[in-house]
């Protein structure tokens, strides 16, 4: 027990030692550096030359360390700080592009055997409370309890580290005190590379090291730093420990094959629940509001013109029939071996369409997708062992399985966003690998299980390699239609309004977490499909396609293809996976060809290959035709509302009625005890200085921040409970003080995301019956908002390349064409210049006189006076007068605390 303890602290001693270092990274640059293991595994197998060549093996570590330091700062100023504003998903990628650039370097420098470095203090181990203590073990201790002193130190007590800490709490900003924020950052990641090299030469004693060893270790540094925090040095050290605890205990008292595993669990379970507690706001674990430059997202390459729109069409249906082609032609011009290839080429591109459906449109980088693939093929193999079905039972239970099991995943681990939602899908993947691994009984173990059925289609038995190939390509076709036909209807575009935004999709109606649910078990489902050929074709499934490896190698295949383009799998994972058959050289260099077309593709061309290729046909299509104008069918008009009844009954009832709203940020009090209530076709100004709680009662209002007392009534309906996707569907929207716009997006497209909540198709009745029209619909309501707020002429361009004032037109815009029954507008005239101001009033006016109930924040008094019909005045997040606009111009209270400022 003992024993077992001491193995425990030890490993958890090599976990902290790693995550310090993610730590270090991630608190000044909030950069989560995936190479970090890498550092270790430089810093040891350096070690181990330089004591070959005849160092003493201190002065050896030494050297090796400075090394390292080096070689990661260089790494800092030629990629990582490239990617300091990229999206998560680009940073996470671009890391692993560098972890795998440099794991095959080291294989060409050191080669592929596993490498060992000599005791640094060698001696006899001594006797403590019943354990044997190796020395190299009380080095390990004291490297940590050093390391940590002298991070304590350089955070706390030198100049350099209150540069970092300035740079940690300001981000960008802590330029403005005169810190060198660059010179900062790249010192964090030498220091980072320094405690890696530690960690590799302290441990390399004891633990075997090899070229290969870095992503593993990364992965528990990373999990040792989460589960304290990411952010705090001794959360990753407390955090290190107590895996390494929990797994030595797991092993004592339960079974060894259920350490990683249950550890793993755990760590997600900690993750969610941090998340749930901390909520939403800005912390790490939920929605932040993403950095201007994040909205350049990782994949699509927009294409303006209709007419290249129309031949991308026309194309698609080339591609598809192409794809049947070649699954009926294949089998008679490929030879036998090349058949089996394309086969399996064919079953990770399946993968690869549902890895874009994800991370293309939704944002999510999930590198456990072929963990699903993996699960479903060990439930066709085993369902037929265990309960001796047919293959037409064993398919069902396969892809059924799948799908539960992503649904009950999905609604855990969606919780988290960004890095923690990566994470999470690759602990699940080692956490699945090492449970079948641990598990020979029940599972088969490392060797696997055999797959004895025979999969028919229509009686039509896929028993040669060349029917199942046929069938696997068919499959391919059909999940190609399957994946365009999503992205292009009504909940298409809620799936990229999510990954680009999850406040503006919510306020446009979509629920953020029903879209990344429904897009997380339909991804599953495409690699469950997979899953199945993958079994027949193999008739054999092991551990290994469940684990993470096989999950990256399908994300690089994307990624060379390019994301959010669906037909970046069909192009880039035959890529991946055909570079190992160029023989035994290439697959000598294969690592880090991948690695450094990875980091390139990141940096360079966003797109890959297919967002290249339509860049270029859209300049061709452009320079040929001109801007085209996008042609709405006009019979198509009426499946949309384009607007509500025209009632005006000033007696009515309101439409919007808030009572008692009150809210808090810690200790502030934001909002207190505040009324609101707005009659259809009534404009109610809401007036204060800055910091009253103007947007923050639009926002409890929207249902976009939650209110701590009080309670929203929305024409009938009691909105109090409902999340602010569910308000705006209700017909309540708003526009945001700061635009959000993603800027890849045309005008048109933004407006039309607005008009989201009149259509009705979901993601199943999307891809089973004609949506033409009502997309058509949709847009046809997102062009008559852009006419009537005068931006029609816009709607080609794309929105990052509007004036301040034309966004805020096309925030108003977005939330007028879902034809609301409530428009909330935050400082719609805020960067308006002279007559902008005028037609916004006009506008608003025209659109009270349809009926709808509009609250109006405003500091441009001359409009408020001029289109409201009531004001309310708020002051430190009171209510401290109230009338028409006459009264409000004559209350002296008002006029001391706001007019007269
Ligand atoms: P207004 O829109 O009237 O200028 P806000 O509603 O934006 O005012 O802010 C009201 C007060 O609440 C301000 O003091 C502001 O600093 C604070 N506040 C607003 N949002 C947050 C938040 N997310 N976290 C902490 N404080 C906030
Ligand atoms: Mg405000």
């Amino acid at each position: 027990m003992t024993q077992a303890l001491l193995g425990g602290l030890v490993s958890g001693t090599i976990y902290a030692l790693l995550g310090l270092g993610i730590v270090l990274v991630f608190g000044v640059a909030r950069f989560v550096n995936l190479a970090q293991g890498e550092f270790y595994v430089y810093g040891a197998l350096l070690a181990t030359t330089l004591v070959a060549a005849g160092l003493p093996v201190w002065a050896a570590a030494l050297v090796a360390v400075a090394g390292v330091a080096v070689l990661a700062a260089a790494l800092e100023r030629l990629v990582f700080s490239r990617l300091a504003d990229a999206p998560h998903a680009s940073q996470l990628l671009g890391g692993i592009g560098v972890a795998l650039a440099m794991a095959g370097a080291a294989r060409l420098i050191w080669g592929t055997d596993e490498r060992s470095l000599p005791e640094l203090v060698p001696g006899p181990p001594l006797e403590l409370f019943g354990a044997r203590v190796g020395t190299q073990m009380l080095v390990l201790f004291a490297a940590l309890a050093l390391l940590c002193l002298a991070l304590w130190l350089l955070l706390h007590r030198s100049l350099l580290g209150m540069a970092m800490r300035a740079v940690a709490a300001l981000s960008g900003r802590a330029g403005i005190l005169g810190v060198p924020v660059r010179g900062v950052t790249t010192a964090a990641f030498a220091v980072a590379g320094a405690a890696g090299a530690v960690a590799g030469v302290v441990v390399t004693p004891l633990v075997f090291v090899s070229y290969q060893s870095g992503l593993l270790l990364t992965v528990f540094g990373f999990i040792a730093a989460a589960f304290g925090g990411l952010r705090s040095v001794r959360g990753a050290v407390a955090g290190g420990l107590l895996l390494g605890v929990l797994e030595a205990m797991t092993a004592y008292f339960l079974d060894s094959a259920l350490r990683t595993p249950i550890a793993l669990s755990l760590l997600v379970v900690v993750l969610v629940y941090r998340a749930r507690r901390e909520g939403a706001g800005g912390s790490p674990f939920g929605a932040r509001a993403p950095r201007p430059s994040e909205r350049a997202e990782l994949p699509a390459v927009a294409v303006p013109s209709l007419l290249v729109r129309l031949r991308s069409r026309r194309a698609a249906g080339i591609g598809v029939a192409l794809v049947v082609v070649f699954a009926l032609a294949g089998p008679a011009l490929l030879p036998p071996y090349w058949v089996a290839v394309w086969s399996f080429i064919g079953v990770f591109v399946v993968v690869g369409i549902g890895l874009d459906l994800l991370l293309g449109y939704t944002g999510q980088l999930s590198l456990g997708q072929t963990t699903f693939t993996g699960v479903s093929a060990y439930l066709v193999a085993l369902s037929v062992q265990w309960w001796d079905v047919g293959a037409g039972v064993a398919v069902l239970v396969a892809i059924g399985g799948t799908a539960l099991l992503a649904l009950l995943l999905g609604a855990l681990v969606l919780r988290l966003r960004g890095y923690y939602f990566t994470l999470a899908t690759l602990a699940i993947a080692i956490a699945a690998e090492a449970l079948v691994n641990g598990l020979p009984g029940l599972l088969g173990g490392p060797s696997g299980v055999g797959v004895s059925t025979t999969l028919s289609l229509f009686g039509f038995a896929l028993d040669t390699q060349d029917r199942l190939f046929a069938a696997t390509w068919i499959v391919v076709a059909l999940s190609l239609l399957v994946a365009l036909r999503m992205v292009r209807s009504r909940f298409g575009t809620g799936m990229r309004a999510v990954g680009h935004d999850e406040q503006l999709a919510a306020a446009a109606a979509v629920g953020p977490f029903r879209v990344r649910l429904a897009v997380f078990v339909a991804s599953s489902v495409l690699a469950a499909v997979a899953g199945v050929l993958y079994a027949h074709l193999l008739l054999f499934v092991s551990p290994p396609v469940l684990g993470f490896s096989a999950g990256f190698d399908s994300v690089v295949g994307v990624l060379l293809g390019g994301f959010g383009t669906v037909w970046g799998a069909l192009v880039g994972i035959p890529i991946v996976r055909l570079l190992p058959e160029l023989g035994e050289d290439v697959a000598r260099y294969q690592l880090l060809i991948y690695g450094l077309a990875v980091v390139l593709l990141v940096l360079a061309m966003r797109g890959g290959v297919v967002g290249a290729v339509r860049a270029v046909a859209g300049r061709l299509a452009a320079r040929i035709s001109g801007p085209a104008a996008v042609v709405v069918p006009a019979t198509a008009a009426e499946v949309v509302p384009t607007g509500p009844a025209r009632v005006r009954d000033v007696a009515e009832a309101p439409a919007l009625r808030a009572e008692g709203l009150s809210r808090r940020f810690g200790g502030l009090v934001a909002l207190d005890g505040v009324d609101v209530a707005v009659r259809p076709g009534r404009i109610v100004g809401l007036i204060g200085p800055n910091g009253a709680g103007k947007s923050t009662c639009l926002s409890l209002l929207a249902g976009s921040l939650g209110a701590d007392t009080g309670t929203v009534a929305l024409g009938d309906a009691d909105v109090t409970r409902l999340p602010a996707d569910a308000r705006a569907g209700l017909g309540m929207t708003r526009t945001f003080q700061l635009p959000r716009l993603p800027a890849d997006l045309t005008v048109l497209e933004v407006a039309t995301l607005g008009a989201y909540r009149l259509g009705r198709t979901g993601p199943l009745r999307g891809l089973l019956t004609p949506t033409a029209a009502e997309r058509a619909g949709m847009r046809r309501a997102g062009r008559d908002a852009l006419e009537l707020t005068g931006i029609a002429h816009l709607a080609d361009a794309p929105a990052g390349t509007l004036s301040t004032g034309q966004q805020k037109m096309l925030e108003l815009a977005r939330a007028l064409a879902g034809a609301p029954r409530v428009l909330l507008a935050d400082e719609p005239a805020g960067g308006l210049y002279g007559d902008e101001v005028a037609r916004l009033g006009a506008v608003l006016r025209r659109v009270a006189g349809r009926g709808v109930a509009v609250v109006l924040v405003e500091h441009e008094m001359d409009l408020v006076m001029e289109v409201c019909d009531e004001i309310v005045v708020l002051s430190q997040g009171r209510v401290i007068g109230s009338g028409t606009p006459a009264d409000v111009r004559g209350n002296q209270e008002v006029l001391d605390a706001y007019l007269g400022v």
